[in-house]
């Protein structure tokens, strides 16, 4: 279970991108955060896993609490966190396969230095994962080979590698056209749902959120307003 209590961001701007923001995920729910561009959405994702440092509040993951880590715990704390991105974040160069287990290590950058390192254990891991989006054929192929919906499912490929305890999905189809956002949308919450993975997930479109997600919370100018499922989202709209 992901707490989140009280999460707040002011960037050195002064922009308070977070007022003291707190949800919980739990079980195996998929959570929507959805709202206008510039709410704080992509700041809370991100201030989750500490991609960007909270200016204050605490994040619990299953026990831990991720806020409290020093970097080399929260390097092994990241493996828990499966992370999707809007705009990928394949290496361009490296195959299907290498970008997959990239995120072995959590750190696409640092993969590199590591690539003769993977233990065969992995490798077969990453095949497993390949073939569950259904890229399996792809394997050789550079990222920068693939289309959008392609590259999408190489991060969801990349994102549950390490049978993570939860995934933070950070705008996963604002590059996609709508069927191709749909296919992936359902991949991603079948996966999720096979493998008991909460999802945390963020997306501005109102109506793929009320479809796929269980609960919704709404985001806007830094604080929560609205919490609820699907249905109260029609009424209150
Ligand atoms: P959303 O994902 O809902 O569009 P963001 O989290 O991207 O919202 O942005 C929330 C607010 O924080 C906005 O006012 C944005 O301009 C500001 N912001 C986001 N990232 C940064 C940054 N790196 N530095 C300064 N301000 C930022
Ligand atoms: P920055 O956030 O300033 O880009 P980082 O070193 O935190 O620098 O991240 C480098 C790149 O790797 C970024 O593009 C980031 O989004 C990505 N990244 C960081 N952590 C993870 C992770 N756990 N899973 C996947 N990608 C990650």
């Amino acid at each position: 279970m992901l707490s989140v209590t009280d999460l707040q961001k002011t960037y050195p701007s002064g922009d308070e991108a977070l007022k003291g923001v707190s949800i919980d995920v739990t079980g195996s729910e998929t959570v929507a955060m959805i709202g206008p561009s510039g709410a704080g959405k992509s700041t809370f994702i991100r201030c989750v896993n500490r991609l960007t440092e909270p200016s204050g509040g605490s994040v619990e993951l299953d026990g831990v609490e991720v806020t409290a880590l020093s970097s080399d715990d929260l390097r092994e704390a990241r493996r828990d966190m499966g992370m999707i991105f809007q705009e990928y974040n394949l290496v361009e160069r490296l195959t299907v396969m290498e970008n997959v287990l990239s995120g072995r290590l959590g750190y696409v950058s640092t993969w590199q230095a590591f690539r003769r390192n993977f233990p065969p254990e992995d490798v077969e891991r990453a095949y497993e994962v390949l073939d569950r989006v259904g890229l399996a054929d792809h394997e050789n192929n550079r990222a920068d080979e693939l289309s959008g919906g392609q590259r999408q499912r190489v991060g969801i490929a990349r994102a549950i590698l390490q049978r993570p305890k939860i995934l933070l999905v950070d705008e996963p189809t604002s590059s996609l056209d709508p069927e191709t956002s749909k296919a992936v949308m359902d991949l991603l919450t079948e996966i999720a749902a096979e493998d008991d993975i909460p999802v945390l997930i963020n997306i501005h479109e109102v109506d793929l959120a009320q479809e796929y997600a269980e609960r919704i919370v709404g985001l806007r100018d830094g604080e929560l307003v609205f919490e609820g499922t699907p249905d109260d989202l029609d009424e209150t709209a």
